[in-house]
């Protein structure tokens, strides 16, 4: 993935036209608004009325409709789509509020009292620092307002000077109000733009940041589930299925924990097909294989209990690890199996008990103590097994 750093020029633009508009909309209009009544309360007395409300109407009515575009860019999220042409329409409706300012202020200062002239003044310079202080994240849009406003006022004094003793003095102040002006609004307007920049850095690094930790914790996942993987490899035997002897010693021994400390008891049966190695000899090693995977088949039905875990300790040998179990009902678990290998009557050619394949078992419960070892018990269901061997096969052995 590739990353940028640097804020592009066109989501420069519309955050700041967002920002102007979030900000500017009701700061400006508002001053706009009260300079109108203000114009219209000052010229009242001096001035044709039918005139005067018809020019205020106009000015009202363009208010209106800058507040209108600017509302519905907002909600339109059109500077974001076409930043140019809503930069274009807010800076044209700024000149156009200026020019309304320096046309009111020519004609107070070619019809009306010199006081209403200086107050005009007064006024226009107030609108224009409150129009500077929040919309000068567009730069252009306040110099629109300044070189409409300010800067014709000041030259129209000067080429003026003589109607007015203090219109020079205006005009040449005036220059050094908009020279300032647009000294401070340049300052403000890069710390704004830089402002921006840096935010739209720090949020690019943050998403950055969290598409890193999204993949870091992706792979994470991947190895967690590739290790669950190769640890369930491990502990399976390839040719039943069935759990194997590095699985029977874990379980046993957190079985053995486990009945340590509730007190409870704990049963472990050992299987062993009868003269199996004849079977393979009269049958093959294949058809011994088959046998196997239909015995621990048998196995798994032949349990029920929660928690019995079937597993196959190795070659032919098979081991049911039964928690929480009776010798009783350890004993209905192995004559429940048995039964079902009599039941399969899977032909054994060379057996010297049956026609058919069967199994002898050890089983052995015991109620573990602090010493007993997974070892132990497995040699004692060994022994009973064992015996179950010496007893005939095909038969049952407690331990
Ligand atoms: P018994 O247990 O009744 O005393 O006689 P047995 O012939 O079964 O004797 P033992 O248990 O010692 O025999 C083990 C035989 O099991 C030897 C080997 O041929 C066979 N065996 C062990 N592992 C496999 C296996 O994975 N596949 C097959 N087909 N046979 C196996
Ligand atoms: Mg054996
Ligand atoms: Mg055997």
């Amino acid at each position: 993935m590739i990353y940028q750093r640097h804020i592009p020029r066109e989501e420069l633009l519309s955050a700041q036209l967002e920002l102007l508009m979030q900000h500017g909309r009701v700061a400006t209009i508002s001053a706009n608004l009260v300079g109108v009544i203000a114009v219209i309360g000052l010229f009242w007395p001096f001035s044709y009325l039918p005139y005067l409300l018809l020019w205020g109407a106009a000015v009202l009515i363009m208010l209106l409709l800058r507040s209108l575009f600017m509302s519905n860019a907002l909600v339109e999220r059109s500077f974001n789509s076409s930043p140019k042409a809503v930069y274009w329409q807010l800076v044209i409706g700024s000149a156009l509020t200026g020019l309304v300012w320096s046309s009111a202020y020519v004609y107070s200062a070619l019809n009306l009292p010199v006081t209403i002239q200086y107050v005009m003044l007064l006024l226009i310079v107030l609108i224009t620092a409150i129009s500077l202080a929040v919309t000068v994240t567009i730069r252009e849009h306040f110099l629109a307002y300044l070189f409409t406003a300010l800067w014709p006022i000041a030259w129209w004094s000067l080429v003026h000077y003589r109607d007015e003793p203090y219109n020079l003095t205006i005009g040449l102040v005036l220059l050094v109000v908009c020279a300032l002006l647009m000294m401070v609004s340049n300052w403000i307007y890069r710390s704004f733009r830089n402002m921006i920049a840096l935010n739209w850095e720090r949020e690019a690094m943050s998403r950055e940041l969290g598409d890193l930790t999204n993949s870091l914790r992706d792979r994470n996942r991947q190895l967690q589930d590739a290790r669950r993987q190769l640890t369930d490899l491990a502990n399976i035997d390839e040719l039943t299925g069935l759990g194997n002897r590095r699985l029977v010693n874990k379980v046993l021994q957190e079985e053995i924990n486990r009945a340590r400390r509730a007190g409870s008891e704990l049963s472990l049966i050992l299987i062993d097909v009868d003269y199996f190695k004849n079977y393979n000899d009269s049958l093959g090693h294949s058809a011994g294989d088959t046998v196997l995977q239909e015995l621990s088949d048998l196995m798994q039905r032949a349990t029920s209990r929660a928690g019995e875990v079937v597993a196959r300790y190795g070659g032919e040998e098979f081991i049911i690890i039964s928690p929480n179990s009776s010798p009783a009902a350890a004993m209905r678990t192995a004559s429940r199996l048995q039964s079902l290998v009599l039941d399969e009557r899977i032909p054994h050619p060379n057996s010297e008990v049956s026609d058919y394949i069967t199994i002898s078992q050890g089983v052995v419960t015991v109620t573990p103590d602090g010493e007993l070892q997974p070892g132990e018990l497995i040699n004692r269901a060994d022994e009973a097994l064992y015996e179950a061997k010496g007893a005939g096969r095909n038969t049952i052995s407690v331990g």
